[in-house]
């Protein structure tokens, strides 16, 4: 059963294809630090929006100073009967009123620039939460990477062993065979029969290549005459 060996032996190599293959994905997943570039440029440029917000909210509070100093003194000016006419009191009352409504209007826009300020500090503290999502990702996928390069090194070199033990036990010729063939298919060159099809490309077989393979039990490389790939029939399925 030379083909047995090989196919099962095909079966152990295609699992640590499967880590050589996630290794290369985790590669590819490690482009994520490019992502974490672009957030740090967003969080810049936030901080300097905030920085303008703030120079604004220093204008504004100064101005709300100044009018709050005037309208204190027009106050005064009015609760002190100093005003002679009844037109300078209403002068007076007029200027009040607009002071009032100037301090309203101050008031609105310094809510307004502290809420914008808050609101692009609320998003950088999300960006920075982000990033160091990612970087935890990272660090992860790193750990996963150095754990599956330690055993794809450990199983290469055990698979190692195992076919120069495998290899002992069959006739030269055929692996010979099997290697040169091997090398058109190194994920695996054996492909098992279902139901009288070739289990790699769906051809069906013909009756005697179907013969042939019962026949030679394992013991001689039969190829599917469409894809190439040596022919093996599981002992079960017979
Ligand atoms: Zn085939």
């Amino acid at each position: 059963m030379y083909i047995k060996l090989l196919y099962e032996f095909e079966q152990k190599e295609k699992k640590l294809r499967e880590k050589e293959a996630r290794i290369k994905e985790i590669d590819q997943e490690l482009q994520l630090k490019n992502k974490i570039a672009s957030l740090q440029d967003e969080i810049e440029a936030l901080k300097t929006a905030i920085s303008g917000f703030e120079k604004r909210k220093l204008e504004i509070q100064r101005d709300i100073d100044e009018n709050s100093d005037q309208l204190k003194g027009i106050t005064e000016l009015l609760d002190s009967n100093k005003l002679k006419t009844s037109k300078e009191v209403k002068a007076a009352r007029k200027t009040k009123e607009n002071l009032e409504a100037k301090e309203e209007e101050l008031k609105k826009n310094l809510e307004f620039t502290e809420s914008a300020i808050k609101e692009k500090e609320e998003q950088i503290r999300e960006f920075e939460s982000e990033i160091k999502e990612i970087e935890k990702q990272i660090q992860n996928m790193k750990e996963e990477m150095q754990e599956l390069e330690k055993e794809i090194k450990a199983e290469s070199e055990v698979l190692r062993k195992e076919f120069e033990k495998i290899a002992k036990s069959i006739p030269t010729d055929i692996l010979s065979q099997y290697e040169e063939i091997k090398e058109s298919f190194p994920y695996g060159a054996i492909a098992t029969i279902d139901s009288g099809a070739c289990a790699n490309c769906g051809a069906m077989l013909p009756l005697e290549t179907l013969e042939e393979l019962k026949e030679s039990k394992g013991e001689k490389l039969v190829r599917c005459e469409v894809c190439g790939k040596i022919l093996y029939f599981p002992e079960e399925l017979k």
